[in-house]
């Protein structure tokens, strides 16, 4: 069996200025300083790379992105490219967040170009993907999460994507409180890997970590880690405090 070692990342959304950030990840760094087993990222907002970067450097913690266009330059106001986040220090992009796709529009052939970016330019693809509260009820979840998989991943090989992460956020849990029973959340993890199974293949889908997202804290988050399929967690609200985010670490 392939040992996967445990990713947790931070995603701050439009939260912190560079101060906040600065005194964030250094609380974050010294919290964190033993731990080796468990992978911790943090995405800020782009105006707080710098100073992260500057914070991190030479610690355990990697610096992702929240978003990435699919070129490397050109005439796209607003946008940054994968060869600027990697100059930033940028190793992972958060790429199809729900938040992304619901209020900027972003549709699956557009998340499929930015993830073959990411994987052309050395990033850490994290590909979001979940259903709504309308959709779990209309027993929709299983079509429209291996909907958005397919349709982000299926003209890249197997071999392409040895980086890849998937992160299942159940939107219904994202930012509201409610958070995904560990069987729900597990029972949907296994449906992701096995149809990245049957879409890359058996070795890709044994190596593909799968992270959780949706209101995960401190408190829920030993839980829904000890499932099987469950090898991390994508952490909204309580990244913002380094105290909370260390303690999901740690429980990683
Ligand atoms: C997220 O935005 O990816 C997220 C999971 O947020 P929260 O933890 O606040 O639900």
């Amino acid at each position: 069996m392939v040992e996967r070692k445990p990713i947790i990342v931070g995603n701050w959304k439009m939260y912190k200025t560079i101060s906040e950030t600065r005194t964030t990840l250094s609380a974050l760094r010294a919290a964190v300083q033993d731990v080796d087993s468990v992978e911790i990222g943090i995405a800020p907002p782009f105006t707080s790379l710098a100073a992260a970067a500057e914070v991190l450097s030479g610690s355990n913690i990697s610096l992702a992105a929240q978003n990435m266009h699919y070129g490397d330059a050109g005439a796209f106001t607003g946008e940054v490219s994968a060869p600027m986040l990697l100059d930033a220090g940028v190793t992972h992009a958060i790429l199809g967040h729900s938040e992304r796709r619901e209020y900027f529009g972003e549709t699956d052939d557009l998340i499929a170009s930015k993830v073959k970016a990411a994987l052309e330019n050395g990033i850490v693809p994290i590909l979001c993907v979940g259903e709504t509260q309308v959709q779990r009820e209309a027993d929709e979840t299983v079509s429209v999460v291996t909907g958005q998989l397919s349709g982000a991943l299926s003209e890249l090989r197997g071999a392409d994507l040895g980086t890849l992460v998937v992160a299942y956020e159940p939107i219904w849990a994202i930012g509201t409180g409610l958070t995904a029973t560990p069987e729900q959340a597990q029972q949907v993890h296994e449906i992701i890997r096995d149809f990245i199974g049957d879409l890359l293949g058996g070795v890709v889908a044994e190596r593909l970590r799968i992270q959780y997202g949706g209101s995960v804290k401190p408190d829920n988050a030993a839980e829904l880690l000890a499932q099987l399929d469950i090898d991390g967690a994508l952490v909204g609200g309580a990244s913002l405090d380094s105290e909370s985010l260390s303690a999901i670490v740690h429980a990683a």
